[in-house]
């Protein structure tokens, strides 16, 4: 449980993190909360040489308003965006996402932008992340470049980050009128990583129709994922319970869920609709 030996880093700003990316390429690993590289590191499943803490890198912390949109630093620890006030009135549901996560210990250090760009495919904040249709925004010593979150993610602990790339920023939709949203989970028992957590975005018009719809699907299969079946049996109607308990039926279409000693595939796409049901139902009485 001892770490292969590396050479350590610990920057102030970004540009100093950078440039040390930029020296040591592929042998150098960035370290932020350390609460899913240390385990690897520890395990030697990671053998960075070069590890470079960006803990004292300042300007990466913060949670901000800027015109309809909350803007979030990659080192914004969980337990920062968990009780986060802005957040509360103009996100909740990345507040109600990141309350679930681990416990007390692990949202103290962990941070959002870690856990986004290690894909954990168990991870919460995907979930979150693709339903509000966040962007990314990632820098390297070439430039800067925003993703779309459901560009992001590509695979199994997967990003479309690249070398010499660090992730800076989440930027979120702030809430609209008429709009619930809602995040829920089976929690697996001993970490409490997703076995399923499904993020769920509503927006109704004055009539009550749906207007807008958007859900995210994380712990099911080996990346988080939109639910498109369901949105698409949802926009543009009256969201009465039947409409939404037989949608949520669509919550594992054409997906090919995780199989492992946490869950069956069978059980995992189970946990898919009848946890889809549960976000939407929320996310309407939020409304
Ligand atoms: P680190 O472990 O420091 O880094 C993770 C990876 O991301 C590394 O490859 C690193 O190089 C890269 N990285 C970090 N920051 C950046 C950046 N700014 N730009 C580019 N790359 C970067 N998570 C959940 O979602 N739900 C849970 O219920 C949950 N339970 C947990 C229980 C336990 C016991 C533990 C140990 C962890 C749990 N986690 C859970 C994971 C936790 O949320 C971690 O915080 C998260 O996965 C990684 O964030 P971190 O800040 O610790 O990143």
């Amino acid at each position: 449980m001892i770490p292969a030996a590396f050479d350590y880093f610990r920057p102030t700003s970004v540009d100093e993190a950078l440039a040390l990316l930029e020296q040591y390429g592929g042998e150098a690993k960035l370290l932020a909360g350390g609460h899913s590289l240390i385990p690897l590191m520890k395990l030697r499943l990671a053998q960075p040489r070069y590890v470079i803490d960006l803990g004292r890198v300042r300007e990466l912390e913060y949670v901000r308003e800027s015109g309809d949109h909350v803007l979030i630093g990659a080192m914004t620890r969980h337990v920062t965006v968990e009780t986060s006030e802005l957040l509360e009135r103009r996100c909740p549901l990345l507040v109600e996402t990141a309350s679930v996560i681990g416990d007390a210990q692990v949202r103290n250090m962990g941070t959002i932008g870690g856990s986004v760009a290690h894909a954990d495919p168990a991870a919460d904040y995907p979930a979150a992340i693709l339903a509000l249709e966040a962007e990314l925004r990632v820098v390297s010593r070439q430039g800067e470049r925003w993703i779309r979150a459901e560009d992001f993610f590509v695979d199994m602990l997967t990003t479309a980050l690249q070398p010499g790339e660090l992730l800076v920023e989440i930027k979120v939709p702030a809430l609209q009128p008429r709009t619930g949203t809602a995040y829920v989970k089976v929690p697996q028992k001993a970490s409490g990583f997703a076995l399923c957590g499904v993020a769920a975005v509503l927006r109704v018009d004055e009539n009550r129709r749906c207007q807008e719809v958007a859900v995210g699907i994380t712990g099911v299969a080996p990346k988080a994922y939109r639910a498109r079946a369901v949105e698409q049996m949802l926009r543009g109607q009256v969201l009465e319970p039947s409409l939404i308990a037989a949608a949520s039926e669509k919550a594992a279409e054409g997906i090919d869920p995780l199989d492992d000693l946490h869950a069956s595939a069978e059980y995992r796409a189970h946990l898919a609709r009848v946890y889809c049901r549960r976000a939407l139902e929320r996310a309407v009485t939020r409304i």
